[in-house]
């Protein structure tokens, strides 16, 4: 299984110098399986580059949204696949019970917010009515659970040839008020995971003014790492105000907390590029880490 980065960034795009590292694009996160099969979380304006690369192929392509906030869709419009004949397309939106199929990710190709309306499209793209149908159906295994965020999404955990990620963003761990999912269903959901990307995006300052934004702390995000004995870390969706400079410092006091904690929960902090490569062997840690050019 391989896992790459093409945005990590959450609520706004934010390029500039001092983003030049870990990367500005939004959320987009690739998931090639052993089968071949595609999985692709999220359209932010990361799935641009993404694009690019899926249509020099004719595979098809499963698309699912954790939600449908601007930052997880306002790449889709810009994803080369939708512009190829009869390109199958499927997607799984982020909010259960949503009336209209496609809803923020199509509407937003209406001619006044993007110069191509959808009804022209030429691929073949498919929203998925029985989302639990068509998940039970694949040849590999996925669960998902409810974001604690506001207007609702869902987290999704994959698992196949033995290894596994989950992807959980946009959530926050200890929200105001009653969660969707409790702080024990979320160490129950991401136990033993090979990897756990999972929203980073705030540090203590930020707090209180953004409690109930529905975003994490990244001490949070640590502690949860260590409470469901993950294998890897990854940090994601990190703040538009946070520099390189910045994120760099979280990797140095993620190597003491992680360190401190004798653990080997190995962390990261996701960045546009970074590629790993899952396979189940006796290291827990992440086998190959690489970053390509994007
Ligand atoms: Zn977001
Ligand atoms: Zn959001």
């Amino acid at each position: 299984m391989l896992v790459t980065f093409y945005g990590v960034r959450g609520s706004i795009p934010a390029p500039g110098p001092q983003t030049k590292k870990y990367g500005g694009n939004t959320s987009c996160v690739h998931v090639r399986l052993n089968n071949g099969q595609n999985i692709i979380f999220d359209a932010g304006t990361g799935i641009r580059k993404l694009g690019q690369k899926m249509a020099a192929n004719e595979e098809p392509l499963l698309l699912i949204l954790s939600h449908g906030h601007w930052d997880h869709i306002q790449g889709y419009p810009f994803f080369d696949p939708i512009y190829q004949k009869d390109r199958q397309i499927n997607v799984i939106e982020g909010v259960e019970g949503n009336k209209v199929a496609l809803h923020g990710l199509l509407n937003q190709m209406d001619g006044s917010n993007f110069p191509v309306h959808a009804v022209d499209l030429p691929s073949s793209i498919e929203s998925i009515a029985d989302v639990g149908a068509f998940l039970k159906q694949q040849p590999f295994s996925v669960t998902r659970e409810g974001l604690n965020h506001p207007g609702g999404g869902f987290a999704y955990r994959i698992e196949e040839d033995g290894v596994s990620v989950a992807y959980v963003t946009d959530n926050e761990l200890e929200p105001p008020g009653a969660p969707a999912t409790s702080y024990g269903d979320w160490v129950d959901f991401c136990r033993g995971v090979d990897v756990l990307i999972h929203d980073a995006q705030y540090q203590a300052d930020d707090m209180p003014a953004k409690h109930g934004w529905g975003h994490s702390l990244i001490s949070q995000v640590r502690q949860l790492a260590v409470d469901a004995q993950v294998r890897n870390l990854v940090m994601f969706h990190h703040d538009p105000e946070r520099t390189d400079s910045e994120l760099d410092e979280v990797a140095i006091e993620n190597a003491g907390f992680f360190g401190s904690a004798n653990s080997r929960i190995g962390a990261l902090i996701a960045a546009e590029g970074l590629t790993l490569e899952l396979a189940a062997r006796q290291d827990p840690r992440v086998s190959t880490v690489d970053l390509f050019e994007v």
